[in-house]
């Protein structure tokens, strides 16, 4: 069985790359129905927040990328770790160092200086026939990874082809501190293990690690996971993404006004394709993924483009979905709900939106108290002429008994022709008396939903 897991640092919110990554273990798991697992990596205690913890549940809830395992937390494994490194010193593939970080600092120094790569230089590794100095007193150790050094580590990444390490390069990593803490590698190591991740699927920031880690699992006889490292996400400018760029954080996607359906939706175009489908349903997501046609290089971050998706989910919307979407925002913009008919309202404005917030932006139209145009405005528009001609419109509208966008705009054509003149002598007036403003939708149907009672009014 496929087990997967995302294992984010709760060191701030959850970020687009951090989403993306999620997606896509989330989606591998899903179509192998796999598990996938949510593992909280917070033994960074100075940076890590219970705040962040949250706002990465958060963010992964809204994005509906549902755990089936967790969240575990490392803070809570240590007499896990702990339990394992006395395991790893009894059976010799782990070791005491009593080596001050000076000394480590000096071997590094040394081995730079001869060309070499800096590297611990192995005085309190054991060895065969070899004695170790004697422990200087009152001095608490390091314990080390006892890494091989014949031979080489070699994974088949999914993403990036076979990778090859020499073990000359890799350090006798420190998987304990002297206080006894383990360190990153090691409780990342231990976790994969204990949750039986089989595919490991990350950034590859962490390319580097994968070689360490793989030597550690094998001294452990633990099984190997596949492991696959995906290129980092681009802001529009090629540069790495980041704040610079907007929004990284997820949730502001949701202030902002976008739906999850269409973030999944983009975040998945975003490194992997299927065809040439740039709109495809959770569901079909889902069915299709596979690692195959995950992109090798870069993504880039495309603003327009997820305006565009975000814009079709708008437009999949049922009218009672829109309207519990988009109420909340008019509230906050201390609008009125409850006397406006937000169906009609927002269908008005619906194919064109392409934030919820946009949408409730234009909702306000309907929503918020009526406010005249300004003098100047008026005046410009509002001219003698105009004023006839609204005043026979206003006057014939009195009979219509049917108050639809059929009816107005039949008497707005007849108007116009009555008067020989074209639709903006009539139209401009006729918005600016009635809304306030100069530009709105189709006159007609902002007429049919404000209702006759309020446009005669106004219009008088
Ligand atoms: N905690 C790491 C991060 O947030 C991920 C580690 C991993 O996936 O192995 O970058």
């Amino acid at each position: 069985i496929v087990r997967t897991r995302f294992a984010p640092s709760p060191t701030g919110y959850l970020h687009l790359g951090g989403a993306r990554t999620a997606l896509f273990s989330w989606a591998y798991a899903r179509h192998h129905q796999g598990v996938f697992v949510l593992r909280i990596e917070d033994t960074d205690l100075e940076r890590s927040t219970p705040e962040a913890v949250q706002a990465i549940i958060d963010g992964m809830q809204w994005l509906g990328l549902d755990h089936d395992e967790g969240p575990f937390y490392q803070t809570k494994r240590f007499d896990r770790y702990k339990e394992v490194i006395a395991q790893m010193l009894n059976e010799g593939t782990a070791y005491y160092c009593y080596s001050t970080p000076e000394e480590v600092e000096q071997m590094r120094e040394l081995a730079k200086s001869k060309g070499l790569k800096p590297k611990y230089d192995g005085t309190w590794r054991p060895e065969p026939g070899k004695t170790l100095p004697p422990i200087p007193e009152g001095r608490k150790p390091v314990v080390r990874f006892k890494n091989p050094t014949e031979g080489s580590v070699s994974w088949d990444d999914m993403l990036k082809g076979t990778i090859t390490i020499d073990n000359q390069e890799l350090d006798d990593l420190i998987i304990a501190r002297q206080d006894g803490s383990p360190t990153y590698n090691f409780c990342v190591v231990v976790d994969d293990w204990d949750m039986q991740i089989t595919h490991v699927i990350r950034g590859d920031d962490h390319v580097n690690n994968t070689p360490r880690q793989i030597n550690i699992l094998k001294a452990l006889n633990a099984p190997l996971p596949i492991y696959g490292h995906l290129p980092m996400i681009l802001g529009p400018d090629g540069q790495k993404l980041s704040k610079r760029h907007g929004a990284v954080s997820v949730m502001q996607y949701d202030a902002d006004g976008y739906l999850p359906d269409a973030m999944i939706n983009y975040l998945a175009r975003l490194g992997w394709s299927h065809g040439d489908d740039e709109i495809f349903t959770r569901e079909q997501l889902v069915e299709w993924f596979d690692t195959n046609h995950l992109s090798k290089s870069a993504a880039q971050w495309d603003p327009k483009k997820l305006n565009w998706v975000n814009a079709h989910y708008i437009k999949q919307l049922s009218d009672e979905e829109l309207v519990a979407s988009v109420t909340p925002r008019i509230v906050a913009r201390g609008g009125d709900v409850l006397n406006t008919n937000l169906p009609s309202v927002l269908a008005l404005f619906k194919d064109r939106a392409e934030t919820l917030e946009q949408l409730a932006d234009e909702a306000m139209l309907f929503c918020a108290p009526f406010k005249e145009a300004s003098p100047e405005l008026l005046t410009q528009f509002v001219t003698d002429d105009a004023k006839r001609i609204v005043a026979d419109f206003a006057a014939q509208a009195e009979n219509i008994q049917d108050w639809t966008s059929e009816t107005i705009s039949a008497l707005i054509k007849e108007t116009l022709a009555k008067h020989n003149v074209k639709m903006p002598a009539l139209g401009i007036p006729l918005r600016l008396l009635v809304t306030g403003q100069k530009q709105t939708p189709a006159v007609d149907q902002v007429l049919a939903i404000l209702g006759k009672q309020t446009v005669l009014n106004r219009l008088k």
